[in-house]
């Protein structure tokens, strides 16, 4: 029998909290969370910020951090861009790969995210790939194919071995920062239908062991019902995520 998989807590803070802001966030959550191997908690800060994170975090094992974004080249004249292996020597574990606000506001395609994937894996590193429709494609009725469409590229590139690597977050993009959440049903029906596509790829053990989080406007009350739809591993908050606090219950809605 597969291991169940402990529940991933995930804060992307996309372009918020500088490095001082940093350090007083984590001198407030650290405290309201306790160390517990029961449950993975993870912060994706700013780039600049990752240092005062890191920092703050020393003697927290049980607290990790990624970076929100990579290239996939190595190094070189790519201004503003990161490598695998700084993200890597800076401390970062995970890295988020095609997060909605990629896609949609810098124009980034599913083989694009593949070939970053490809990279993170081959840096050593976790990739947690964002998939997830827009309003227009649900209405369409096209929720499940933009989904199966955006993780095809990826799944493409993995081996059986790989695929242990990678963790799922379904986003569906009108759920992100607007106050609405998609319905625990509809989550939990999307996730089906990703594992499900993990397992025609991989077989259904290899895709039981893949971590599929929700994202989308997830809060502390509505984090525990989320959290307890089958298929449900965890979850990738944005804004709930800046406030200590709120994040801090939301790390204790796993019941
Ligand atoms: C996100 O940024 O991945 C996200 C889900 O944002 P929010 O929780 O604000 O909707």
């Amino acid at each position: 029998m597969t291991a169940p998989r402990k529940p991933v807590l995930a804060g992307n803070w996309k372009m918020n909290h500088g490095p001082s802001e940093t350090a007083r966030f984590f001198a407030d959550f650290l405290p309201m969370v306790e160390p517990g191997d029961d449950r993975s908690v993870v912060f994706f800060p700013p780039a600049l910020s990752f240092a005062a994170a890191r920092e703050a975090l020393q003697g927290r094992p049980d607290v990790r951090l990624g970076v929100q974004n990579v290239y996939w080249e190595a190094s070189g004249a790519f201004t503003g861009e990161l490598s695998v292996a700084m993200a890597k020597d800076a401390g970062a574990e995970l890295v988020l790969i095609g997060h909605s606000e990629r896609r949609h506001v810098f124009g980034e395609t599913s083989d694009e995210t593949a070939k970053k994937v490809r990279a993170v894996l081959d840096g050593g590193l976790t990739p947690v790939l964002c998939v997830g429709e827009t309003l227009d494609e649900r209405r369409a009725d096209r929720a499940e194919a933009v989904v199966t469409e955006q993780l095809a590229p990826v799944l493409a590139i993995l081996s059986p071995d790989e695929l242990g690597e990678l963790v799922v977050a379904y986003e569906p993009v009108w759920a992100i920062g607007t106050g609405v959440t998609a319905t625990p049903g509809d989550a939990a029906a999307m996730h089906r239908a990703v594992r499900e596509q993990l397992s025609a790829a991989f077989g259904q053990a290899a895709a039981d062991a893949v971590p599929v989080l929700y994202g989308g406007s997830v809060k502390p009350d509505n984090a525990a019902e989320l959290l307890s739809q089958p298929g449900v591993d965890g979850v990738l908050v944005g804004g709930a995520s800046l406030d200590a606090a709120g994040f801090a219950a939301i790390c204790r809605a796993t019941g």
